[in-house]
């Protein structure tokens, strides 16, 4: 007798087939098909795994549109006087929740995706302090409606001292970078162009050009144009300075919540390294060394970070999302490898450590041991000052203003690659170096 051809049910019956499937099929998709018969049913509302990755960005009827479609009914419904703002916009989201919970399905989330969402600060409490709710990797980068300091004081409660045992059930929190489909990508071209992709050095880019650095040419082989190559290259800025009170909620959180960005190391956090006067408050770290280290030690004084040995909380969360597990230690992974095949080396500072000892142009930096910033230089200055600052050094030499140590970084440039070139570049001009 000829054999019957595989049936989806057949395919959906396999559990490996509905888990590795299941993250790629639209909620909407998924309660239609479940509708189409019993066996489907079962399959689809009583598989954990189904429902364990549940991206709801997909999701056609909350679009993030002021009137959506989703959200009209819900709200014509309920538009009454009692109706609040955080109502109003978390309602869709909450139709949502409540259906999948009245199907006994939401206890089976374990990472939710609402990137770019209407979600208000009262519908995130709800998801991670509700029993109900069982999401353990959240994301809602770029989300709409969401009240930043609400939110923290979300976050403060749920790793409060006294929280109950096993809480919070939330692990890690996508909620800095760009959302996964407004992800930047580092095209071929601008790759070849410079090792900076982002911040205000990409405005810059037809002087980037001429400056290659060969510290990015290691990782050009790599076609990834994620987050992981944004957190693991010399990309200079990678992310832009967060809220000042978001260090303070991130210190809160160690050891409990893990980030898609992290506290900066560098020595001058630790009040136990450094005189009280150079001590600097608690920062995000927005900017990727890469992995060379300092110019002189080829290492940072705080230590790289390395995935696998050093703490959770020092490594950034990855975009995008990982769809297959729900921890941190997946959120977390790079893929990448040094050419001995270990774990690459994460080093992640912030600016106010940096001032002074990083070039913006090629991410050369010299670190705290190596290179003490002279006394004269380390003052900011106004403008007026920095000219006639640079003025002197043109005239006395590099060593100008600094005797003792060469200055390296001037004007957010290093001295011995990209001033100089700014400066032969300029001197058609004005003719000094002709
Ligand atoms: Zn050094
Ligand atoms: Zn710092
Ligand atoms: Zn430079």
């Amino acid at each position: 007798m000829e054999e019957l051809p595989t049936t989806l049910i057949d395919l959906l019956s396999n559990a490996i087939v509905l888990r590795q499937t299941a993250p790629y099929i639209p909620i909407a998709s998924l309660l239609a098909l479940s509708a189409t018969c019993r066996t489907f049913r079962d399959i689809i509302t009583t598989q954990k795994d189904v429902w364990r990755y549940l991206d709801l960005t997909k999701t056609a009827q909350i679009d993030t549109s002021p009137i959506d479609v989703g959200g009209v009914t819900w709200r014509t419904e309920r538009m009454d006087e009692s109706l609040t703002e955080d109502d109003f916009y978390a309602g869709p989201l909450r139709g949502i929740c409540s259906h999948l919970h009245q199907r006994s399905i939401l206890s089976f989330v374990q990472t939710l995706v609402l990137d770019g969402l209407s979600v208000p600060a009262d519908l995130v409490r709800e998801i991670v302090t509700e029993d109900r709710y069982n999401v353990r990797v959240f994301s809602i980068r770029e989300a709409k409606h969401l009240n930043v300091s609400i939110l923290q004081q979300v976050l403060r409660y749920i790793v409060r001292p006294t929280r109950a045992a096993g809480t919070p059930k939330l692990k890690a929190l996508y909620l800095f970078g760009p959302k996964d489909a407004a992800r930047y990508m580092i095209g071929q071209q601008q790759r070849l162009e410079g090792s900076q992709a982002l911040g205000v050095m990409a405005s810059e880019g037809a002087q980037i050009g001429a400056e290659w650095n060969q510290r990015s040419s290691d990782t050009l082989s790599t076609s990834l144009g994620d987050e992981e190559t944004k957190w693991y290259n010399a990309t200079g800025r990678a992310l832009r300075k967060p809220q000042s009170d978001w260090p303070d909620t991130l210190v809160a959180c160690l050891g409990l919540i893990c980030f898609d960005a992290v506290l900066c190391r560098g020595p001058r956090h630790d009040i136990t390294k450094v005189q009280s006067r150079n001590f600097l408050q608690p920062t995000i770290a927005t900017v990727a060394l890469g992995s060379a280290g300092c110019e002189i030690c080829h290492t940072c004084p705080e230590g790289p970070t390395v995935f696998g040995r050093s703490t959770a909380s020092a490594s950034p969360l990855l975009g995008p999302v990982p769809t297959h597990a729900s921890n941190v230690r997946a959120a977390q992974y790079p893929h990448r490898r040094c050419k001995d095949g270990s774990m690459p080396k994460l080093i992640l500072r912030c600016e106010d450590c940096l001032r002074g000892r990083w070039c913006e142009r090629c991410n050369r930096w010299w670190c705290e041991t190596c290179y003490e910033e002279p006394v004269s230089r380390a003052h900011p200055r106004s403008e007026l000052q920095q000219i006639e600052a640079r003025e002197d050094m043109q005239r006395n030499g590099w060593n100008g203003t600094a005797p003792g140590q060469p200055v390296k970084v001037y004007s957010k440039l290093c001295v011995e690659h990209c001033l100089v070139s700014e400066m032969m570049s300029g001197a058609g001009s004005n003719g000094m170096w002709g």
